[in-house]
């Protein structure tokens, strides 16, 4: 595979752009592949190379390359009228009626431009709401580039996980594992009455992607009542894909407080949101006391893709079409890796899927009951001791394997793969049958 004027690309991009890229997970090894344009569930590089893109933009990309007419054209038309006002539109008030409509836990909807700006933003409301400072967060979840959720550690011995983080900002976040009911009790025993929020992916999903085990969300869900802290969870990757419109709380039946939203909700254009409980986001200026505000926020062209996003899949089978290529990929992995890779877990749900290479398991025959499209953290699966259930069970795989060698083999078969063993892989409404074979006729050779 011809790889030159990539890396000629990455060479000139060095120079001018820090690490040669606009966002750190893009800089992968050996060097970045530059896309040209995209096609359908495919991209073409810069060297005419085309590959099978399971990256999609890292989530927002629903219909992969290829927008259905209606989007394109409420795109198109939304741009014609001027880019944008700063002052509000008909279209910002439709979007947020529709994810009210459809999200169980939303009345109100605050559009930002990131998913980071809604996740910075909820935290504030939470703060304001509660007069309280310590927000609680998983180890190994991700909430986007901001002060108060890069720590790391353990509650007592939390630090911030960048350079350039005050440790001032960390004395306020507590880390605790996901999926250990334990711990969050024991946190809101020591700390409960300074607790604002959880913030909390439902999904871990920039993790490996980690399924909640049973009955754990529900636990947060009291801890948060009985103490009166707010349940945030973060549906930026799984809102609008994990249990299609009604996002991932309504697939999993527990209630957040505030959700925080952003990929999907934009149609491929940059977006973030707050949504909740009426009282809880009227705590937001103008309504109420804790400051808010974006020169781009509810942009017309986003608001408008993302409204016609969410509208075609209300009435079309996309949301069947891409759980049933989700299931076809993880069913597909799973059997190769029993094969070939035994000890290896297979995650994901709906149209999410990735492979940790999880170093340990069970082998022979107790495979065969394992759960066969993906783990689902089963407690009756002979795998579920070894299942990744927290963030540091997905770091301790190989994980410098799946960067070094197998994205890069898959990447020379024609497979675009998100560049490391953390962060999801998404299908598309675009990708096909034939996608989905040649993709697992490459995981048989890759791995
Ligand atoms: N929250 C979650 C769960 C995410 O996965 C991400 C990004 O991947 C963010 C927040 C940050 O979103 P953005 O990259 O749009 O700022």
């Amino acid at each position: 595979m011809n790889n030159d004027r990539s890396r000629a690309l990455y060479d000139r991009a060095l120079s001018v752009l820090p690490g040669g890229v606009n966002s750190s997970v893009r800089a992968t090894l050996p060097h970045p592949v530059f896309v040209d344009h995209g096609d359908g569930g495919h991209v073409i590089d810069a060297d005419g190379n085309r590959y099978v893109d399971w990256v999609m933009g890292y989530g927002p990309l629903l219909y992969g390359h290829d927008v259905p007419e209606p989007v394109t054209a409420a795109i198109q038309s939304a741009a014609a009228d001027g880019p944008m006002y700063g002052v509000p539109t008909e279209i910002e008030v439709e979007h947020a009626e529709f994810i009210a409509r459809h999200v169980p836990s939303v009345e109100q909807v605050r559009f930002v431009n990131s998913g980071t700006e809604a996740t910075v933003s909820a935290v504030r409301l939470a703060r304001g709401h509660t007069g309280r400072d310590k927000i609680v967060v998983m180890q190994g979840g991700y909430h986007g580039a901001q002060e108060s959720t890069l720590v790391e550690g353990e509650p007592g011995s939390q630090a911030p996980s960048t350079a350039g983080v005050p440790s001032e900002f960390a004395e306020h976040t507590l880390p605790i594992p996901f999926n250990d009911p334990e711990a969050a009790r024991e946190v809101f025993a020591e700390h409960g009455d300074e607790i604002a929020a959880v913030l909390v992916e439902p999904v871990l999903a920039n993790s490996g992607i980690v399924m909640p085990v049973d009955g754990y969300h529900e636990t947060l869900r009291e801890l948060c009542d009985e103490h009166g802290s707010l349940l945030v969870f973060d549906e930026v990757i799984t809102g609008f894909r994990v249990g299609g419109l009604g996002c991932a709380q309504g697939k999993l039946g527990v209630t957040p407080d505030l959700t925080t939203f952003g990929k999907i909700v934009g149609g491929g254009f940059p977006v973030g949101a707050i949504g909740g409980r009426a009282d809880v986001m009227e705590g937001f200026t103008p309504a109420g006391d804790v400051f808010q505000a974006g020169t781009f926020s509810g942009h017309p062209v986003a608001m408008a893709a993302g409204k016609a996003y969410l509208e075609y899949a209300a009435e079309h089978d996309v949301y069947e079409h891409v759980n049933d290529l989700g299931e076809k990929l993880r069913a597909g992995i799973t059997d190769i890796c029993a094969d070939q890779a035994p000890t290896y877990t297979v995650v994901g749900t709906d149209s999410l899927f990735k492979t940790v290479f999880t170093r340990e398991g069970p082998t022979g025959e107790d495979l065969e009951a394992c759960c066969p499209a993906g783990c689902t953290q089963d407690p009756d699966c002979p795998r579920y001791d070894y299942c990744p259930k927290t963030g540091a069970d997905v770091a301790r795989a190989e994980t410098d394997r799946w960067e070094r060698v197998f994205r890069q083999e898959m990447k020379e078969q024609g497979i675009l793969l998100t560049g490391n063993q953390f962060e999801s892989q998404f299908v598309s409404y675009a990708h096909t049958e034939a996608d989905v074979e040649e993709t697992l006729e490459a995981y048989k050779h890759a791995l």
